[in-house]
């Protein structure tokens, strides 16, 4: 993975469109917002369709994985959010080309999980068995938040993005069990894969690593896989050790549908 992308757990990126809005503290610091404004000189905020031709790269990127079979883990909208409203009138184009490309494994990723249910496409069934449906979630109030909307729906594997990690305190003052395991386990036994990372970058917030444990531990009891990311602005960071958890690296990955059929 991350043979195309920066991002570690996908092998390639497609931007049905690009810009977004803040909604949570894991946005403060949006690399999206940075490369939208600093390298495009767009505003983030108005939301645009792509061109046709980013688009089409779907289309030859899943003809490349029938030909070579291997899957390709694409994750769409890394410069925005899937389920914006400013996207709603575009949303069924997207749906489209993901419906289409059936050897591709998509990886939908959203900090609006209320808007799902309403804005998935009418043939969507049981989920469609090449789209990975994901919230983020930089605390556990957040997770806890979010988590219940993805539960409620059909997919072929939901997911969460627990990155930038933010939870300071395991002694959540929300839950005052915030630290027990039971607390964690029940929080996260709805994802069938969990991604974790701390903050990047020159203003990154230092990642609290014994929460991390806690949430890799719960992965554990309850055979989730856990990718570990990066320690981020931890102050225990060093260069060759980024990815590194207690000594080792952590890079589970859940074994994508081989189904190659498109629903009908
Ligand atoms: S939802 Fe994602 S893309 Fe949008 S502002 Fe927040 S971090 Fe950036």
């Amino acid at each position: 993975m991350g043979a195309q992308t920066g991002i570690a757990w996908a092998d390639s990126t497609l931007n049905f469109w690009i810009g977004c809005r803040k909604v949570s503290p894991g946005c403060t610091h949006c690399y999206a917002e940075k490369l939208v404004r600093d390298r495009m000189g767009r505003v983030f905020t108005e939301v645009r369709r792509t061109t046709p031709e980013n688009w089409a790269k779907a289309y030859k990127w899943d003809r490349e994985a029938a030909a070579s079979g291997e899957r390709r883990f694409v994750f769409t909208c890394s410069l925005s959010d899937f389920f914006i409203e400013e996207a709603d009138e575009w949303r069924a184009d997207a749906w489209k080309v993901v419906r289409d490309t059936s050897h591709l494994t998509w990886l939908v990723l959203t900090k609006r999980p209320e808007r799902i249910a309403e804005h998935l496409p009418g043939d969507w069934g049981e989920g469609y068995p090449n789209t990975w449906l994901g919230v983020s979630g930089e605390t556990m109030a957040h997770i806890e938040a979010r988590a219940p909307y993805l539960a409620q729906l059909p997919a072929a594997l939901r997911f969460l993005s627990a990155e930038p990690w933010l939870e300071t305190n395991p002694r959540s003052a929300l839950h005052p069990n915030g630290d027990s395991p039971d607390f964690y386990i029940a929080t996260l036994g709805v994802f069938d894969w969990v991604i974790l990372g701390g903050e990047s970058g020159a203003a990154c917030r230092p990642m609290n690593a014994e929460s991390a444990r806690l949430v890799r531990d719960a992965c554990a009891s309850l055979r989730i896989p856990f990718f570990f990311k990066q320690l981020g602005g931890h102050p225990d960071k060093r260069s060759h050790e980024k990815a590194v958890l207690d000594g080792r690296t952590w890079t589970e990955v859940p074994v994508p549908c081989q189904t190659t059929e498109a629903p009908t």
